[in-house]
């Protein structure tokens, strides 16, 4: 393992001391040669796993044609971008920004002035990111203390608890926003009898129901988007991570029935729908097929059989590939430490939980060998 170089970075992250330098499919590489099998894939971004061909390919064409135009100007991959999207959703507009955070935030802003009411309603233990709206959403009061007052009119209801929902929804409501997994709250996954009382709630008071499929979306569970699998269409998502396999974009999906309140000046981002980052994310979109989202999820069954049965496992959560590894007596990052010593990376999530998210690309082969890592760190 390569010493970290010390370099004047704010202390926002708890890094581990190592430099890569080079990524390969499931692999990284170490400035001194160490290759790591990687099951955190940059936490659930690069989904076609690092130097995938088709992105890569699509974003170096663009790099030699035109970088930033701003948004005052159309650009060829953002209109392609929002078009294979709107396909994807079953007709919807976009908004391109550069995070997650910004994707809550233009949704919170979209709700709104889509309603005219100001009360957004989240679910506690969930998480929306860290920039002042987002984390006013995000229901992890450790996360938020030291920065209240945050913005007004949020309230937290608990997750698959209908009766919460309901009494907390009201004529002030204008969005319920919900991670349909909540992934960095430990991999907890909402019922779909929870997600289709929220639809009909938001139904019956008038306001959005938006999804936060920044962590869930882009195959990460087995469908392109997780509220496939539940059948129950919201009026918007926010989707960011793997969306352009590691290149910063986030964006605000509103399906046609719901789109029409922005109008220009309400919202904006100067580097938003970035032409190199739209015409990576668009060759993502199209390296989604149903082969591969068929493989996620053959392949998050393999890993979820493999591991539940291990002692030092009480429950493995989740979907497709992204899953919860909730663990009886270890601490995680004991058992990071573990895997690290034996070139594998792991995630954590929630505060016994370790995550996995690997490349939705990884082979069975590779899979094979992050098991027999896992069974001999968690026996
Ligand atoms: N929403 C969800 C569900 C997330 O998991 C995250 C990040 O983990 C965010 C929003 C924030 O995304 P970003 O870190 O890109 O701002």
């Amino acid at each position: 393992m390569s010493a970290t170089l010390s370099a004047p970075l704010l202390d926002t992250y708890a890094r581990a001391d190592i430099t890569f330098v080079d990524g390969e499919g499931a692999w990284l590489f170490a400035d001194d040669g160490t290759r790591y099998l990687d099951l955190v894939a940059g936490i659930a971004v690069v989904v076609l796993g690092h130097r995938h061909p088709a992105p890569l390919a699509a974003a170096h064409a663009q790099l030699d044609r035109l970088w930033h135009t701003s948004n005052l100007y159309g650009t060829k991959p953002m209109r392609r971008l929002a078009q294979l999207l709107s396909d994807r959703f079953g007709g919807a507009q976009a908004f391109f920004c550069n995070s997650g955070a910004e994707a809550v935030e233009a949704a919170i802003k979209y709700a709104r002035k889509a309603t005219a009411r100001t009360g957004i309603l989240a679910l506690e233990n969930s998480f929306h990111g860290r920039t002042a709206g987002a984390l006013a959403v995000t229901g992890q009061p450790a996360k938020r203390k030291a920065f209240q007052p945050l913005l007004p009119g949020v309230t937290f209801a608990r997750a698959n608890d209908e009766q919460s929902l309901a009494a907390a929804a009201g004529p002030d409501t204008a969005c319920i926003l919900l991670e349909l997994i909540q992934g960095e709250g430990g991999i907890h996954a909402l019922t779909p009898e929870f997600v289709a009382a929220a639809r009909e709630l938001a139904d019956e008071h008038g306001a959005l129901l938006v999804f936060d499929e920044v962590q869930t979306g882009m195959g990460r569970t087995g469908t392109f988007f997780a509220w496939q699998q539940l059948g129950v269409r919201p009026d918007a998502l926010t989707l960011a991570k793997g969306l352009a396999n590691g290149l910063p974009i986030g964006a605000l999906v509103v399906s046609d029935a719901a789109a029409g309140a922005f109008v220009p000046g309400d919202h904006g981002s100067t580097f938003g729908g970035n032409p190199v980052t739209c015409a990576a994310a668009c060759a993502v979109c199209e390296a989604i097929d149903a082969e591969l989202l068929d493989a996620v999820a053959r392949k998050g069954a393999r890993l979820t059989q493999a591991l539940s049965t291990l002692p030092a496992v009480s429950e493995v959560r989740g979907a497709g590939l992204l899953l919860g590894v909730e663990l009886a007596r270890e601490k995680p990052a004991d058992v990071i430490a573990a895997c690290l010593a034996r070139h594998l990376l792991v995630g954590a999530a929630g505060e016994r939980t370790l995550r996995l998210a690997p490349p939705l690309t990884i082979t069975d082969h590779e899979l094979g060998q992050a098991i027999s890592i896992l069974q001999e760190v968690l026996a």
